[in-house]
């Protein structure tokens, strides 16, 4: 059978098996929930919530007028014990709202949009601003903007992303094959607010049951599962449009450039919950694993529950840990410490030992071409990283830099182990700063 597929990019050990047969488990609420006032790309949120106020689960806690932006609620009913700076697991330290849990699970007043039918667009956006849905892939781009494209924008497409094709991670995988209705009927929604009679879900043929079960949940629909060849980053926006359509987005251009919108499946089943269940983002399916958990599982999790708490619940073996990655190994966040919340990005939560990760020695480049041959946006990853070795930004960005995705298969297969992903975030940061 033919496979959907791009040009480019690499095969690294899947590492699925530990958990994708594993059904999803529910973690109780902590004690104490952190909830960071930044789970989104755009401004910062400022509280709205004070210490000692009550609140409920689902009220919202944190928001801002900013255009780019999404507000967060309450994972839990309970007291605001403190605001203050703490750290949180996308670099840095921001503004956190700190809850006890009084265990009484009392929820806000939820507002519905059950009819979406016959809502406008405005309000369905309204809606989904409302409930705090941003791109749970893990970009976190806030979903209304994302759904209202510039007017004079043609988009007919509409492509969802359930390849999850970073090693390790099944909780796309695990809400794929529990939860497939949810993510039709917010297909179905995201299809009438742009206005597009076809949808398509593209996943890694490494998920044959997910396919199974996506397939049966697409009947009677105008949605269609394309089966995509397990190969990283199949799911890249830029690379599931080349499999799936075979269209091509232009250096520096959106999606929406060949008439396409991308979202994850999870944010399809997050605009069901929030406009047919009312709830918004306060909880979100993660994979522990790695070989330092002792066992590795998919756990449904309160927004603001503490790493250590998972890796405790997990029975991980700290002394194992060489690194402690948020996400996937490939594009994840290590983290430096467990004392930091999962956000509405968290799809996994990495323990890997030693023999996991590649220890960092770099030896000089041999002039192979891999890297070259793996870009799956037919970049020159060894050209920037000697261009970064002299500090020529500008000339990185003549060729075409900040079309770089930070997917990770150059460095993953660079025999000499060059640091080629870390000297292109550098140089793409330095640009940034020169350009402003
Ligand atoms: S893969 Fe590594 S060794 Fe080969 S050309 Fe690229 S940087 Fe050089
Ligand atoms: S240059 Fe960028 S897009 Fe190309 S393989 Fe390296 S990290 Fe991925």
């Amino acid at each position: 059978m033919n496979l959907f597929t791009f040009r480019g990019g690499v095969h690294p050990p899947e590492n699925k098996l530990q958990t994708e047969n594993l059904a999803t488990e529910v973690f109780s609420a902590s004690k104490m929930l952190y909830v960071p006032m930044l789970q989104h790309i755009g401004a910062p949120l400022e509280p709205t919530v004070k210490i000692g106020e009550k609140v409920l689960k689902g009220q919202k806690i944190g928001d801002s007028e900013a255009f780019v932006s999404s507000p967060v609620h309450s994972p839990v009913s309970g007291t605001v014990k403190k605001i203050e700076v703490m750290p949180f697991p996308l670099s840095g330290k921001v503004t956190t709202v700190v809850i006890e849990n009084d265990e009484q699970e009392e929820w806000a007043e939820l507002t519905k949009l059950e009819n979406w039918e016959a809502a406008s667009n405005e309000e369905i956006l309204a809606m989904i601003r409302e409930k705090g849905i941003v791109g749970i892939g893990g970009a976190c781009f806030p979903t209304h903007i994302k759904l209202n494209p510039p007017k004079d924008v043609k988009i007919d497409t509409l492509l969802l992303n359930g390849a999850e094709c970073e090693p390790y991670l099944n909780s796309d995988n695990r809400l794929m094959l529990e939860e497939p209705h949810k993510i039709i009927e917010g297909i179905k929604i995201i299809m009438k607010v742009l206005g597009v009679e076809k949808a398509h879900i593209g996943i890694e043929d490494n998920k044959p049951e997910a396919i199974a079960s996506m397939k049966k949940a697409c009947e009677g629909t105008k949605i269609e599962v394309a089966m995509l060849k397990t190969q990283y980053p199949q799911g890249g926006e830029k690379q599931l449009i080349k499999a799936v359509l075979d269209r091509d987005v232009p250096s520096g251009g959106l999606p929406s450039a060949v008439g396409v919108v991308v979202q994850n499946t999870g944010t399809a089943a997050a605009i069901y919950e929030g406009l047919l269940e009312g709830t918004p983002i306060i909880e979100k399916i993660v994979t522990v694993s790695g070989l330092a958990v002792g066992k590795p599982m998919n756990l449904k999790v309160r927004i603001g529950t503490m790493f250590n708490e998972i890796l405790d619940y997990a029975n991980t073996n700290r002394d194992q840990i060489e690194k402690l990655v948020m996400g996937g190994p490939m594009m994840g966040m290590a983290q430096p410490i467990e004392q930091v919340p999962v956000v509405k990005g968290t799809s996994g939560l990495l323990a890997l030992t030693k023999d996991e990760t590649n220890p960092y020695k770099p030896k000089s480049c041999i002039v192979c071409g891999k890297c070259i041959k793996a870009c799956p946006m037919n970049l020159l990853p060894n050209m920037y990283a000697k261009l970064a070795r002299f500090k020529r930004w500008e000339e990185m960005g003549e060729f075409h830099l900040m079309d770089c995705i930070e997917c990770g298969s150059c460095s993953y297969i660079c025999p000499a182990n060059r640091p080629l992903t870390e000297a292109i975030k550098i140089g793409k940061a330095k640009l940034r700063t020169l350009k402003k």
